[in-house]
């Protein structure tokens, strides 16, 4: 069974102060989490997690990650921009970004962030963008192939736009090496949201044999392996948590028996999640405004698929409560949708909950990474505000909802339509 992080009390305070919908999110939980990751990683000296910025784009959050002893993982000029204006030095800057615009290079090199290249064609492109290299430099490696683990098919390499095949990776380092690079890192993502212990340590090991292997054929100084995102977390009920710590372990027997073992004993863990930092740590918080009953029982609430687009662009489950129902009988089957003239506007669909009944407050669960991040603006739909539930209870709000001026601010002086 999953709850939320608010009991209902809280939550009704909280909808008196903040007009729904919005996202609220845990600082405690966040917290504690990141702390764990640190544990389970406490073996490596140099271990560091790189938040992926894009999953939850917001300056309190970061800071929040940054007092855990997080860097950040940019991909945009914008992401860029946001972690060197909350106050990360380049040294905690990881730039892991594909089809990269010139300016991007321009900004992560101004700003000394670590450059993750994504192919074998950016060497070039850098360097002409830029003029000189920075002395450290990290490859973004795709082996190909489908990685699967226990016979689960995870994730298709094969198929997937990024990173290096394995000849390029030579090819690459030994020519940035002649461009005078002096420090390597290797980065790989082979499988996203894995919900099994697995995962990390069957791609460690495969970075980590790659990255021996390449050392022998190159002679290029290997300082990082950047395990990158992937780790999950189980947005349905029926699911186990990942135990970060069982993962942790299983990195550290591939690290010893691998990598000691090629004298590379002093390589630097990272690790770049996103969903696994913040997704159980967010709730969209809405409210039942409609109920409409034709060929089937539909529940309208206030959120729509701009604040959440995950269900109507993978048919993600979300798991929902309906708040102060948690022990009625789950009797009625609903979709539960948004406004958008969209048919997949729909949080859920034919999901047994308790009978729900007008102004009552859902909390959809699981959405504090790729949820606001991923948000747009379609039917002219605005974006809702963020709010913290701090450690002691409070709330402070971290960014106001969108109004219909935001909406027209890049209009401004083209409201003269004579053609
Ligand atoms: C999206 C992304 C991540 C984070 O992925 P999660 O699945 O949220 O952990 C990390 N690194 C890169 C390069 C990404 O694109």
């Amino acid at each position: 069974m999953k709850t939320p992080f608010v009991t209902k009390e809280q939550l009704d305070a909280i909808c008196t102060q903040y007009a729904t919908p919005f996202h609220l999110y845990d600082e405690k939980g966040i917290r504690e989490n990141a702390r764990k990751l640190k544990q389970a990683f406490a073996w490596n000296d140099g271990f560091k997690e790189y938040f992926a910025v894009k999953a939850t784009p917001n300056p309190t959050i970061l800071r929040i990650l940054q007092q855990e002893g997080c860097g950040m993982d940019c991909s945009s000029y914008t992401e860029l921009l946001m972690s060197d204006k909350c106050g990360f030095a380049g040294t905690d800057i990881m730039f892991s970004s594909n089809d990269t615009p010139a300016e991007d290079f321009c900004l992560a090199a101004k700003l000394g962030a670590t450059i993750n290249l994504d192919d074998i064609t950016h060497i070039d492109f850098l360097k002409e963008t830029i003029g000189t290299l920075p002395k450290r430099i990290s490859c973004r490696f795709n082996p190909g192939g489908k990685f699967a683990i226990a016979n689960t098919i995870m994730d298709n390499p094969g198929d997937a736009k990024y990173g290096m095949t394995r000849p390029q990776m030579v090819e690459a380092f030994k020519k940035l090496q002649e461009y005078g690079v002096e420090e390597f890192g290797i980065h790989a993502f082979l499988a996203s949201n894995t919900v099994t212990n697995d995962y990390y340590p069957t791609l460690a090991k495969i970075l980590f044999e790659t990255a021996a292997a390449l050392k022998n054929e190159t002679g290029a100084h290997i300082t990082f392996i950047n395990l990158s995102g992937g780790i999950g977390i189980p947005y349905t009920p029926d699911k186990q948590p990942n135990d970060i710590l069982v993962i942790g372990e299983g990195v550290r027997k591939a690290y010893e028996d691998v990598l000691i073992p090629a004298g590379m004993g002093d390589v630097a863990i990272y690790t770049e999640l996103g969903r696994f930092m913040l997704a159980p740590y967010g709730h969209l918080v809405t409210k039942a405004i409609h109920e409409k009953h034709t060929h089937k029982e539909y529940i309208g609430v206030d959120a729509c698929a701009v604040n959440l687009m995950r269900p109507a662009m993978y048919g993600a489950y979300h798991h929902i409560t309906v708040m102060g129902k948690e022990n009625e009988p789950e009797d009625h089957v609903y979709d539960i949708t948004g406004s958008l003239c969209e048919n997949n506007d729909k949080f859920a669909i034919d999901r047994n909950l308790p009978k729900i009944d007008m102004g009552d407050i859902l909390v959809i669960h699981d959405t504090g990474a790729h949820g606001f991040a991923m948000g747009y603006n379609y039917n002219g739909k605005l974006k809702s505000s963020e709010i913290l539930l701090r450690e002691d209870g409070s709330t402070k709000i971290i960014r106001r909802a969108e109004t219909p001026e935001d909406y027209f601010a890049t209009l401004d002086g083209y409201w003269d339509v004579s053609l």
